[in-house]
């Protein structure tokens, strides 16, 4: 697969790489640093591309974020670093996330290992969900010397990483390497475990000094006219059965629907013409100049052959026949197709988890803690962007806020025991 990614989104060589990054302006101040929502230095990382330190330039992406390769290649970098890069004034920005592809990639085929695990605080902490929030407060909690438990309900971890994002986007190999270089460096992951079913909070927090909820919005939603309908799948549901089989899915309809105009529907339709679905249709509830989706995946989806239809709202269903209305005009059409697939948003299952979610799908609150000084949350859950940097982002944020907590309880402690 990583070979098929290769042949059709080939990185950039050591001659051109370099071509690239001499295109930097150095900028004093750098903005496109000031822009990664995760810190992870792209202007001081170009600059050691530039001055032939490939290696110092893995140094500090890998410092800076555990998901560095895979931020590389999902970011929606023309909204973060590359939004901000000063030679968008002389032609176009800085390819930031292919340069950071170039890195990691010379990282792995290294074999670099730059992280290395802290000397044992004798602290523990637990972990719910092990997606790319889960992931980064791992990696950083274990550079400090914490000893890291996470419990993650599905058979891989990663989240969205494995069960996500289509493999022609973010190769599983690459999502797999990070993960391992995680547990390499002392994460134990307890897979098949649901957090307040197989084993509830009240365990885990008597266990650990702290515990954070990265549960992410993992459950799709299902507009009620669809409920129990045999012909409609979500959008999640088919993505993570696409990724499991690895493409080798054996009951593909002939034609589909996907509802929704968002980067999740761009990427169910353009995976079912890649499974070679003649005819994919997809009904966005936004018109053109309010879509959801980043135009990179729009084009991305034109390109595969998805015809897309923006303005319309499903009104009715009757088995296999869906009738949209249009937003604004007054026009009606139902279409009639073998599958229909939802992509209409995620929804977040927190039972038994003792915290209360919004319906943006987050915690009514903004920050890290909770009711419970020894519980946070993080990741999409929490308020913020949700994309993988974001995730990485307020992993490191909570992992800092959780070491302040714990290592000031554990200095208050030892003032208790010295006064005894
Ligand atoms: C199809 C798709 C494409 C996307 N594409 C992009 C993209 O190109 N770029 C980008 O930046 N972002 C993208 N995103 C968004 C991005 O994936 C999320 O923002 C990110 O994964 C959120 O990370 P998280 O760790 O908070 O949650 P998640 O990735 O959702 O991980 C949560 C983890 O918690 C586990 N879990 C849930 N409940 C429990 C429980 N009770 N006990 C134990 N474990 C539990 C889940 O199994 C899961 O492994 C995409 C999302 C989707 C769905
Ligand atoms: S992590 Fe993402 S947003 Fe940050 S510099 Fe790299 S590609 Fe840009």
């Amino acid at each position: 697969m990583t070979k098929k990614y290769e042949t059709e989104a080939p990185g950039y060589t050591m001659t051109t790489v370099m071509e690239e990054a001499a295109r930097c302006l150095l900028c004093h101040d750098a903005p496109c640093s000031k822009a990664c929502p995760a810190d992870t230095d792209p202007a001081r990382f170009i600059r050691s591309v530039r001055f032939n330190n490939v290696k110092g330039a893995a140094e500090t992406i890998r410092e800076n974020n555990a998901l560095g390769a895979i931020c590389a290649r999902v970011c929606p970098t023309e909204k973060y670093c590359e939004l901000a890069c000063s030679r968008t004034g002389i032609d176009c920005p800085i390819d930031i996330g292919g340069i950071q592809r170039y890195v990691t990639d010379f990282e792995q085929a290294a074999k670099m290992d730059i992280l290395k695990q802290g000397k044992s605080n004798g602290h523990h902490i637990a972990i719910v969900g092990s997606g790319p929030a889960g992931l980064q407060v791992a990696t950083t909690m274990l550079t400090k010397g914490y000893a890291v438990d996470i419990y993650e309900k599905a058979e891989k971890a990663g989240g969205y990483l494995t069960y996500g994002i289509p493999e022609y986007r973010l190769p599983n190999d690459i999502v797999e390497y990070e993960i391992k270089r995680i547990v390499n460096l002392g994460a134990n992951i307890h897979y098949n475990t649901t957090v307040g079913k197989d084993i509830m909070m009240d365990e885990l927090k008597a266990n650990n000094d702290a515990v954070v909820i990265a549960v992410g919005a993992s459950e799709s939603k299902v507009l009620p006219m669809f409920a129990d309908n045999e012909n409609v799948e979500t959008a999640v549901g088919f993505l993570a059965r696409v990724k499991e089989a690895k493409g080798n899915i054996t009951d593909l309809p002939e034609n589909a629907v996907v509802v929704g105009g968002g980067d999740v529907a761009m990427d169910v339709a353009t995976t079912l013409r890649r499974l070679n679905v003649k005819n994919v249709t997809d009904m966005a509830y936004e018109e053109f100049d309010e879509f959801k989706a980043s135009k990179k995946e729009l084009k991305g989806t034109r390109e595969a052959g998805v015809t897309i239809v923006d303005g319309y709202v499903p009104t009715a269903v009757n088995g296999n026949e869906v009738t949209f209305k249009h937003r604004h005009i007054d026009s009606e059409m139902t279409i009639k197709s073998d599958k229909i697939i939802l992509a209409v948003g995620q929804r977040v299952n927190a039972a038994n988890l003792g915290i209360t979610i919004d319906k943006n799908e987050e915690v009514p609150y903004a920050g890290y803690g909770t009711a419970d000084p020894k519980v946070f949350v993080t990741g999409d859950i929490a308020q913020g962007d949700k994309t993988v940097v974001w995730a990485v982002r307020k992993g490191k944020e909570v992992a800092e806020q959780m070491d302040k907590m714990i290592m000031g309880s554990a200095k208050e402690a030892d003032l208790v025991g010295g006064n005894e």
